[in-house]
């Protein structure tokens, strides 16, 4: 404490014990500073050359970037919105509030950084492609439902990434609201309320009616200097991609969260995917900006491609460079594809897995215009999926159709379903040569549509046999090479190459091709009821008078059902 009171950091009489987490970061930090501080000092008495190379590194105090999270329905949505909503700075009242993955409130002239997607599974799916942009957790509990299984999830999360929880108990304007009840579920999962004597900071709130929020966000800023967020700012500009959409006429947009240094206009930004120079920027009020520093949240346009949500970017000075980068990213991609090919089945394997009839799978490959549109489409077409068919999506993505896509299709044998998108020129070619199917849509339910076609046509047919005709054996007689029956057609048609069975008493005694079929001496290729003939079969010469020649034909019925 003493510690940080030497830093000039106000410290608050009545967060008197400090979250041991907080702790563990202010101690990181401080230790940070020491480094600082040892370099700066090693800087001076290092000859010139080398201190130029490594300038001071200078930090200031930065934006917290804070995500809700909690159990479905507690009130996630609300508390956001009416932050948003009652939080904006006089001069911004009235300003378009746009989604651009992230808002910006300000209390006191202090600013905090909400990231619009609430819940851990947003907050995960970033932290996994290792994106570590959230500082605080607000974990929203309801009053009247208290701690549910998702609330422990997310304080799961927020605790494996070392997030520290300012915890909002909401609804307290339902008359059934139990904060007492609430509190005491908190402690047993080891969230103990500050008043109680534990290190959580617990704010009573009412989302709807807005009770208590400046008293969170009073909180969240208190937190955020408690922990001394700080960046570098003299460094080229670093950050994540929030999300990435396409608009007709701006072409791709990043939504991105600034890291460290100030991203401005004019800028080469490179992605794992995307590059290109910052055209224009927009905040999230959708003003035009030229500068985000630290913690900001800037909409970003100007990249040549969509880049992917969770992905890193940063700011250099080439904008040749970029383009190398992000083409030996593709090429690598493309060199794994093609290694990881799978191998053709033999034929043998083939015809064994038809017998077992199994499931069939249709599979594709799904590309819509943004991840909302992706995350709707999927499932929509995975539960298509019939007991004989399944529809499975084995790669989903925003953006134009692309050659890589289409290698993936070609590779998994998928066909290409783009939603509201384009195919690039060269994809286009690719997947001619490929032998790739793309298929294009604007509709859901045309796509619906014609999936269920697509799965109609993998069906396995279904045959019917369909009899032909019935002839009697009225006498036999030897030929050269086996036995002919002499019969009379009792009816339909007796057709030459077609199946034929041999009954005696209902009984079926052989099947096969009728191989010979004559009336008097000539062969001919039918013969009608009411008529004689000489039939012959081909492996068969056991005949009996009395015996039934049925002819008949196997046929494929089509299936116009699933
Ligand atoms: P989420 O699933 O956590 O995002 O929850 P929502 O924000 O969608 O809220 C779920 C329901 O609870 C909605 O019907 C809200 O109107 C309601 N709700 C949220 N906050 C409050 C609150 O403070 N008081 C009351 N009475 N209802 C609330």
């Amino acid at each position: 404490m003493e510690k940080l009171k030497e830093l000039g950091v106000e410290v608050k009489t009545h967060m008197s014990t400090i979250d041991k987490e907080i702790a563990k970061i202010i101690e990181e930090t401080l230790t940070e500073e020491k480094k600082e501080e040892k370099r700066e000092h090693q800087e001076v008495t290092q000859p010139i050359e080398e201190r130029e190379e490594k300038k001071a590194v200078v930090l200031k105090p930065r934006p917290p970037v804070v995500t809700v999270m909690g159990h479905v329905d507690h009130g996630k949505t609300t508390l956001l919105d009416t932050i948003r909503k009652t939080n904006v700075a006089e001069r911004e009242a009235g300003g378009i509030t746009q989604k651009i993955g992230a808002s910006v409130v300000e209390r006191g002239g202090k600013k905090i950084v909400f990231i619009d997607t609430p819940g851990h599974e947003a907050f995960t799916k970033m932290r996994a492609r290792g994106a570590q942009v959230t500082d605080i957790a607000v974990l929203v509990v309801a009053a009247d439902d208290g701690v549910k299984p998702q609330t422990i999830e997310a304080v799961n999360h927020a605790r494996a990434a070392g997030v520290p929880i300012i915890v909002a108990i909401n609804k307290i304007d339902k008359p059934n609201a139990n904060v007492e009840k609430t509190k005491r579920e908190l402690a047993e999962i080891g969230l103990i309320p500050e008043e109680w004597g534990g290190d959580t900071i617990c704010v009573e709130v009412s989302a709807k009616k807005g009770t208590g929020v400046d008293e969170l966000l009073d909180m969240i800023i208190f937190l955020a200097e408690y922990m001394e967020l700080k960046a570098e700012v003299d460094v080229p500009a670093e950050g994540y991609i929030l999300e990435s959409r396409l608009d007709k006429g701006k072409g791709p947009i990043a939504d991105v969260i600034v890291k460290k240094g100030v991203l401005k206009r004019g800028d080469i930004i490179l992605t794992k995917s995307a590059y290109g120079r910052v055209r224009a920027m927009f905040d999230d009020k959708g003003r035009q900006v030229n500068e985000a520093g630290p913690s900001m949240p800037v909409e970003v346009i100007g990249l040549n491609s969509l880049a992917e949500a969770g992905d890193k970017f940063r700011v250099i000075e080439s904008e040749k460079e970029a383009k190398e980068i992000v083409e030996a990213y593709f090429e690598e991609i493309r060199e794994k594809k093609l290694a990881t090919k799978p191998k053709k089945l033999t034929l043998e394997e083939l015809l064994k897995q038809v017998k077992s009839e199994e499931t069939r799978e249709l599979r594709l490959v799904v590309k819509t215009n943004s991840q909302g549109e992706l995350d709707a489409l999927i499932p929509i077409l995975e539960r298509l999926s019939t007991e004989e068919i399944k529809v499975k999506c084995i790669h989903g993505g925003i953006g134009n159709i692309n050659e890589n896509d289409v290698m993936l299709a070609s590779a998994s044998e998928a066909i290409i379903i783009g939603f509201n998108v384009k195919v690039d020129p060269t994809a286009k070619q690719e997947a001619e040569r490929e032998g790739v199917q793309i298929r294009l849509y604007q509709i859901i339910y045309d796509v619906e549509e014609d999936i269920k076609a697509a799965m109609i046509g993998m069906l396995k047919p279904k045959y019917e046999e369909v009899i032909l005709g019935r002839a009697e054996v009225r006498a036999v007689f030897k030929v050269k090479g086996g036995k002919v029956a002499g019969c009379y057609v009792l009816d339909g048609n007796i057709v030459r190459n077609a199946q034929a069975r041999v009954k005696r008493k209902d009984a079926v005694l052989f099947e096969g091709k009728i191989s010979s079929l004559k009336r008097f001496k000539d062969d001919v290729k039918e013969v009608a009821k009411g008529f004689e003939c000489g039939i012959g079969i081909e492996g068969f010469s056991d005949f009996e008078v009395g015996d039934i020649i049925e002819a008949f034909e196997v046929r494929e019925v089509r299936r116009t059902t699933l």
